[in-house]
């Protein structure tokens, strides 16, 4: 059996450089790369809804804008059932069942759920439904009978959660066939891309923080977001040794620069070793730096910024496809919830004599 793949986001804002990194990129090496079963992508309305209940058109109007990132960053709709989580009402169904199955101190140990809950003010007062959030994330992973999960790192505790759900649920209804297959997250390889720090070197680049470079940002906007990037704070003349760690510039640098940009943009530097060396000793600016991240940064984008401009135009077309796509992904969903009331005895059709 091939692998079946799911991933999604949650349409509280454009997509940024931390979901290109973390997780489009492995998206597109399976789209392009990987004879799959399945590939599913999903806009994670109810889950958004968890910490923005009082703020729907914020999520509403972000459906179509995650969509359309998507497909300007190369995500084929032809290849990629890119579908709407609240249309698809078999994952609300699983999740109730799944509820029973964890403890409310459990989902207090998550230690994304925790930083999630510290940046939102939650503290006081949690919505049920936001703790409750990587249980639903669980029903969406486990209704696809879905083996691969391309995410960035923070999405690990969800992943570990899902896989107790499964031993859980085997415990205790003791199915005679398999009902959820284990699934195994895929985080990117480089330790930088996995959780791309923000424009403000805390927090990771997040939609939430507002700390971000977006794929859809103009020219303007990303040279000016790269000029005021963190950096070294006591690197002030250029004959200053500088600190790479903690600089968001070389971080960036880390996350997106290959060899050859240096023979386009910085033939003076041989790579990335030899442009970090020289910063540490001193008599390279800051600007040079941002400068270069610019035009790396550029690179990538232009191309999506015209795909965007296309899709622009097919709004429409975008609309009709998400909406089929969630028939579609509601009927796969079914057949999993129909296995799983069948192991849990809960399918009262069949006392029907
Ligand atoms: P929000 O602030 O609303 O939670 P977000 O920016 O964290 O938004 P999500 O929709 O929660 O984005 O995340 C979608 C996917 O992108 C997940 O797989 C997540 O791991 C990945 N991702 C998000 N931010 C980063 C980042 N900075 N670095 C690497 N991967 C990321
Ligand atoms: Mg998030």
């Amino acid at each position: 059996m091939k692998d079946i793949i799911l991933t999604g986001d949650r349409p509280t804002g454009n997509l940024h450089l931390g979901h290109y990194v973390g997780s489009i990129k492995n998206r597109l090496n399976f789209q392009n790369q990987y004879d799959y079963e399945k590939f599913y992508i999903m806009i994670a309305d109810t889950q958004a809804l968890t910490d923005n209940h009082d703020n729907v058109d914020k999520v509403k109007n972000n459906i179509i804008q995650v969509a359309i990132d998507y497909i300007s960053a190369g995500i084929d709709p032809n290849k990629v059932n890119i579908f709407i989580q609240s249309m698809v009402p078999e994952l609300s169904e699983i999740t109730t069942y799944f509820m029973n199955l964890v403890s409310v101190a459990r989902l207090q140990r998550n230690p994304t759920i925790k930083d999630e809950i510290k940046q939102r003010n939650f503290d006081k007062s949690i919505p049920i439904g936001f703790l409750n959030y990587p249980v639903s994330q669980a029903a969406d992973i486990l209704a696809f009978q879905t083996t691969i999960v391309p995410v960035g790192e923070d999405q690990l505790p969800m992943i570990e959660q899902t896989r107790e759900i499964v031993n859980s649920f085997n415990f205790t209804y003791k199915p005679k066939q398999e009902v959820f297959k284990f699934p195994k997250a895929i985080i990117p390889e480089k330790k930088i891309c996995q959780r791309l720090p923000g424009l403000d070197g805390k927090l990771k680049m997040s939609k939430s923080a507002g700390n971000a470079i977006y794929l859809c940002d103009d020219t303007e906007t990303v040279k000016q977001k790269i000029m005021s990037a963190y950096t070294d704070p006591n690197h002030i003349h250029v004959q200053d040794p500088g600190k790479i760690e903690g600089n968001i510039v070389f971080s960036y640098l880390d996350a997106f620069c290959e060899d050859r940009h240096f023979q386009q943009y910085l033939p003076e530097f041989q790579n990335l070793e030899d442009l970090k060396n020289k910063y540490k000793h001193g008599g390279v600016g800051d600007v040079k730096i941002k400068l270069f991240l610019f035009k790396i940064i550029e690179e990538l984008l232009t191309p999506i910024r015209e795909k965007r401009k296309e899709c622009l135009e097919n709004i429409n077309e975008i609309y009709k496809l998400l909406f089929k796509n969630s028939e579609d992904a509601s009927k796969d969903a079914r057949k999993t919830l129909i296995k799983m009331k069948e192991a849990m005895g809960i399918d009262y059709k069949k006392l029907l004599k």
